[in-house]
Formats: structure tokens, C-alpha cells, sequence
């Protein structure tokens, strides 16, 4: 029998033995220690890889903790976004406002770094001071004659998806400026197919695969938002007729504010495996309706595949029959991670998410099998005694899973921002066969006491 709190019990699943239907999308119970982040580190995935910005985090040092070395987006160019800047407040400005140190340290640092625009991120203690970081931000804008934007991301307004959508609100002033009106009159007088990518970050130069796919089949990309992203190319995403969304739970309410503004529509797309790479790349050429353009994704589709399989046999052979856990952020890399795994012979055994809605936990429960445990806002506790019940050999999912694995003595991939090798695309699958391989097979799991002690392993 599975310990959780009685208020989340709706919240986990296991399929074949409940029937109700799952709860999500809701607060996290107090006193469950969720594994969600807040508000300001959502708006801070999102808009943290434009690499020409200035990042100011207005608020305590300790907010400022999400560095670029956690949350590494490569860059070609600018690299100013690897810098982290913070107004460090301290108790004189809890008591008497952190207006002009926010003036002082926008001035300064505009002056001695250059930057083509500014984002302040106002984190809990500015909301609860009652700061106003609009006033601030718009007198530095008039004087120093670049876009100074705001993001409402204290902590405490919801969840990671409203820090999204504060970030999202704030890219959307830039795509809908008077330079970006310029831009589109002048180039839609004869457009080529052209895309957006959103929620596509260029962890570990993933954005120049996804890109040089697109190439090979005539699609240009306008804008990538936000991997390799710089404020004069935001400027341009009004020339794209379509936005192909990668990471839906963090950029659908930029998608869906573009389709009600100037009518671009928008398809959800993963870069994860085989199936959805592959569905990704056709789903566009399907869009432009260009026979050329399908037989040359045909053609780039069959010719990557062709290279891959054979390679991931080998890993296969030995991951056969082993078990998986997954705990991400947004389901929708989910849905890829469990067909990915099907490639090398393992079974995902439990499956959660940060943000899932009901719909995401209706199609996993289709795609999984009897048994399988889903669960929405876990926990380390929930999630520790998920992978025991179910003996699974791996743990999927980002730098605060991760502990949990070692801990439990078993095989641990990283699929969040931390990462440092590509996983996107088609050499991602070969590269995350071989993490997996790599981890779930490693010798040392022999000598981890937990190990031992949960899985009956035998002493060494
Ligand atoms: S914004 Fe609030 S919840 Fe987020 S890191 Fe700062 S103090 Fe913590």
C-alpha cells in the first residue's frame, strides 16, 4: 500500500487498480515539499537564453541561485546571459523600498555592459515590498534607449506555469513592437516557408540540430525562442506563418497570443525519439503543403533513422526487460521518453509531472501499461517509495530528481536544463541510449547500501 497525504490522493494513480479520474493543475498541498519551482524561476527558464539581454534578478541573492551554470543554453555570439546580476536586497530596502537601488544597479549595469534590451524579474520579497518596478523600468528605458521590460514573477503568484506566461507576456512586447511592424511589412511581400520554434532552448547546441533539419528540408526559421536567441531576431517572428511549439507547458501562451493577434497558427511538436522527431519534421511539411519539401523530409527521415537503428542495438540488448521512472516537468517530453525507452526494450513503470492537465494524464494512462503509477506535483517521499514498489532500474527527470536516484541506489538521466549533451534530434536518442546504457548498467549501484537494502541485492 502506497504512504502519501490524503489531500493528494486523487493525484496518483495506478492504472488498472483506480478508476477515478485524475486531479492536477492545482496548488501544491502545503507541507507536501513539492517538487515544482516557483513563479520567477518558470519566467526565468524561458527568457534566461537570449544571449544579449541583461538579466536582473530584483530581489534577495539567494533568488539569483538559477545561474547559467545550472541552466547552461549554448550560444552563438552574445554571451552576456551567462552573467547573473541581482540587486541583493537587503532589510534597508525591505523597510524603506528597493526603487532606487533598482534605478542604480539598471544604470550601471546598461552602461558598462551594452545590452540590447533589459528584463527585470521581480521575485517574492519586491511583490511583498510593493515596488514599482514598472515606474523604474520605464524611466531607465526613456533615458538609456533600450527596452527595459518587467516580469511579474514574485514567487509566491502561483506556479512555475504562471512564470511562463509572465515570461511570455514579456517576449510578446518585443515581437510586437513598432520596429518588429517595419520588419513584417517588408519582408511578406514574397514569404518563404518559414517557422518559429518555441520552447526550444539550445541546451547543449540542440537549437543548431533542430535547425540545420529545417534547412535540409527549405524551412527557414524566423526565430527561436528562446535558444540562441537574440532581441533583433524576436523582432522578426511576425514574418513566420507558423509556430511549431517544442515545449508546450512553457510556451503555448505565447503560441496561442499569436494566433489571436496576427492569426499565425501553431502546432505542438517534440524533438524526443524517433516517432516524434520524425512526426515533428512532417507535421511541417505538411503545414506548406509542398510535395518537394515532403520527399526531401522523407528522404532526411529515412536517411537518419537508417543510421541510428542499427546503432542502438547493442544497448538494447542489455537494457531489455529493465524498468523506468519518469518525473519531469511538463508531460509532453512524457509521452516521448516512454516511446523512446520502448526502443531500448525498457518499460516506464512510473510517470509524473509538474504541470500536467487531465487530458496529458488520459493519454499516458492510454500509452502505458497495466500497473504503471502516474502522478501529478510529487514529491521526493511519493517518488522514493514509487520506484521501490515498482523496482525501477532508472530515473529520469532533472537536478532535483536526481538525489533521489543516488539515494536509492539506482541509474539516474538527466532530461532537464542541467543537461550537457544533446538528447533532441535523431543523434539524441543515439546519445541518450548510451547515457542510459552508461548509468542503468554501471557497476556501482552494487555497493550503494540502499541498493542493497530495498532490492535484496546480493552483499558484495
Ligand atoms: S522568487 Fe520567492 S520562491 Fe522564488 S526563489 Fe525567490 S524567494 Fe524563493
Amino acid at each position: 500500500m502506497l504512504a502519501f497525504i490524503p489531500e493528494r490522493q486523487h493525484q496518483i494513480l495506478e492504472k488498472g487498480r483506480d478508476t477515478y479520474e485524475m486531479e492536477c493543475a492545482k496548488p501544491s498541498t502545503a507541507g507536501s515539499v513539492s517538487q515544482r519551482s516557483c513563479v520567477f524561476c518558470g519566467s526565468r527558464v524561458v527568457l534566461y537564453p537570449i544571449a544579449d539581454a541583461l538579466h536582473l534578478v530584483h530581489g534577495p541573492i539567494g533568488c539569483a541561485a538559477y545561474t547559467w551554470d545550472i541552466r547552461g543554453s549554448m550560444s552563438q555570439g552574445a554571451q552576456l546571459h551567462r552573467l547573473s546580476f541581482s540587486t541583493d536586497l537587503q532589510e534597508n530596502e525591505v523597510i524603506h523600498g528597493g526603487e532606487k537601488k533598482l534605478y542604480k544597479a539598471l544604470t550601471e549595469l546598461i552602461k558598462q555592459y551594452q545590452p540590447n534590451a533589459a528584463f527585470v524579474y521581480c521575485t517574492c520579497i519586491v511583490g511583498l515590498i510593493g515596488d514599482d518596478v514598472e515606474a523604474v523600468c520605464k524611466r531607465v528605458e526613456k533615458e538609456q534607449k533600450i527596452r527595459v521590460i518587467p516580469v511579474h514573477s514574485e514567487g509566491f503568484k502561483g506556479t512555475k506555469k504562471d512564470g511562463y506566461r509572465a515570461a511570455c507576456e514579456a517576449l510578446f512586447e518585443l515581437v510586437d513592437s513598432p520596429q518588429a511592424d517595419y520588419l513584417t511589412s517588408a519582408i511578406h511581400s514574397s514569404p518563404p516557408p518559414t517557422i518559429n520554434i518555441l520552447g526550444e532552448f539550445n541546451l547543449a547546441g540542440e537549437t543548431l540540430m533542430i535547425k540545420d533539419y529545417y534547412r535540409r528540408m527549405g524551412v527557414k526559421v524566423a526565430v527561436c525562442f528562446t535558444g540562441d536567441c537574440k532581441i533583433a531576431d524576436i523582432e522578426k517572428a511576425r514574418t513566420a506563418s507558423l509556430n511549431v511549439v517544442q515545449c508546450s507547458g512553457s510556451m503555448t501562451s505565447l503560441a496561442k497570443i499569436m494566433q489571436e493577434k496576427f492569426g499565425t497558427p501553431f502546432k505542438r511538436v517534440s524533438y524526443f525519439g524517433i516517432e516524434d522527431m520524425s512526426k515533428a519534421l512532417y507535421d511541417v511539411a505538411e503545414h506548406f503543403k509542398s510535395k518537394e519539401m515532403l520527399q526531401r523530409t522523407q528522404n532526411l527521415v529515412k536517411k537518419e533513422v537508417s543510421v541510428l537503428l542499427p546503432k542502438l542495438t547493442r544497448y538494447r540488448r542489455d537494457l531489455e526487460g529493465r524498468k523506468a521512472a519518469i518525473y519531469v516537468g511538463g508531460p509532453f517530453k512524457a509521452f516521448s521518453l516512454i516511446k523512446a525507452l520502448r526502443h531500448l526494450g525498457m518499460e516506464t513503470v512510473v510517470v509524473g509531472s509538474q504541470t500536467g492537465t487531465k487530458e496529458d494524464y488520459e493519454l499516458l494512462k492510454e500509452i502505458t501499461q497495466e500497473g504503471t503509477i502516474l502522478c501529478d506535483d510529487s514529491n521526493p517521499l511519493e517518488l522514493s517509495r514509487f520506484v521501490l514498489e515498482k523496482g525501477a532500474d532508472l530515473l529520469i527527470g532533472g537536478v532535483k530528481e536526481r538525489p533521489i536516484a543516488y539515494k536509492m541506489g539506482i541509474g539516474f538521466c538527466d532530461h532537464n536544463h542541467e543537461r550537457k549533451i544533446a538528447l533532441a534530434g535523431f543523434e539524441g536518442m543515439l546519445n541518450f541510449a548510451k547515457e542510459v546504457h552508461c548509468t542503468v548498467m554501471s557497476p556501482v549501484w552494487k555497493f550503494s547500501p540502499a541498493r542493497r537494502q530495498y532490492f535484496a541485492e546480493p552483499p558484495i
